[in-house]
């Protein structure tokens, strides 16, 4: 800790507690993040992960940090230490065009796809060029950048917000616990979206692919030596244990996509509750003795897409 009362308490040390934790500690606050699990034990770490609003509400909101973290994150991609780099892929629907593809027409590079370059099974595709974001290469690199700004990171599980607030005197309280919301506010409309995934060898993959059927989903993200392939989406589900049966079925169906991948050999297996909610809570609220306490929470699927621009909102609702 850098001090007893910092200035700002930061709850949660996944993409939203430490890029809302970054702007706040570069702009001069004292900021301490206080955490349950730090990276790699936190659903940030699951992502695949590529820039593209998914499992989230649409709108001007949306679009708005979207566009913010899109240019953040090109940006960072000129730094391969940062875990971030720009990849040229495909995303493909099983069923055609409809509102979970409506992404990728803010990225100035979405052609759509020759009809020969799509794999069997899928109807219509874009070939675009995205950030993609090694998970956990980018925690890594967003936990130093703040230590640089002088913050501390610190383990503590809190049983509620009014505990927390008893428990530090900072006057400002950011509340990024992700899926955590469920208990901790508690809030139940942020609900669990279990995503399973499998880490693999990267067998000379360069192109990332994102593939869409109705109520499913399969995607593979070469990050180096290493590749993340996926996914599932299954709603309600709260288990973080990997299911070998889930596993094995990933493995088969990318490898129908990319028949590279078949017999890759297999290096971890990662699992996250997306914390989706009918809309983010990016707000604030007056606590007792003039505190005040802000929520960054509910971001779905798409946590890492909407990091920057949430994340800015916040600090400028705490430097105001
Ligand atoms: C398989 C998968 C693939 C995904 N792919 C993408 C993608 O390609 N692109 C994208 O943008 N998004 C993707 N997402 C979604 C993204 O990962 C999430 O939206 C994002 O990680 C949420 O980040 P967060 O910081 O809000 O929550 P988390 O990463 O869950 O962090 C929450 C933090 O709060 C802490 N906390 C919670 N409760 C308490 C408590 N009571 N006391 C103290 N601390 C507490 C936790 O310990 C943790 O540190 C994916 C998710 C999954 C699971």
């Amino acid at each position: 800790m850098t001090s007893q009362q910092p200035d700002v308490l930061v709850i949660g040390a996944g993409v939203s507690g430490l890029t809302t934790a970054i702007c706040l500690a570069e702009a001069g606050r004292d900021v301490t993040v206080a955490a349950a699990q730090q990276p790699p034990r936190v659903t940030s770490a699951a992502a695949g992960a590529i820039w593209g609003p998914h499992l989230v509400e649409t709108g001007e909101r949306v679009a708005r940090w979207g566009g913010v973290t899109l240019a953040r994150l090109t940006d960072l991609a000129a730094d391969p230490a940062t875990g971030v780099h720009l990849a040229s892929g495909i995303a493909a629907s099983a069923s055609g065009w409809s509102d979970p593809f409506d992404w990728v027409t803010a990225l100035d590079s979405a052609l759509p796809c020759d009809p020969a370059e799509l794999p069997a099974g899928f109807a219509a595709g874009w070939r675009l060029t995205a950030p993609v974001i090694s998970m956990s290469v980018y925690l890594g690199y967003l936990l130093a950048r703040l230590e640089r700004a002088g913050a501390a990171v610190r383990e503590a599980e809190f049983g509620s917000l009014d505990q927390a607030a008893g428990l530090t005197g900072a006057p400002v309280i950011v509340n990024c616990s992700g899926i955590g919301a469920n208990r901790l506010v508690p809030d139940p409309d942020v609900t669990p979206v279990r995503g399973q995934a499998v880490v693999t060898e990267n067998p000379g993959l360069s192109e990332f692919f994102v593939g869409e059927d109705p109520g499913d989903v399969r995607y593979y993200f070469p990050h180096g030596d290493i590749a993340v392939l996926g996914g599932t989406e299954e709603a309600g589900d709260w288990s973080l244990e990997p299911d070998p049966a889930t596993a094995e079925r990933i493995l088969s169906r990318c490898a129908a996509v990319e028949p590279r991948l078949r017999g890759a050999a297999v290096r971890a297996h990662r699992v996250g509750l997306r914390p989706v909610r009918p809309s983010v809570r990016l707000e604030a609220e007056s606590l007792d003795g003039g505190r005040l306490l802000v929520h960054n929470y509910g971001h779905g699927g798409a946590g890492v897409t909407l990091s920057w621009g949430c994340a800015l909102d916040v600090a400028a609702a705490v430097l105001a």
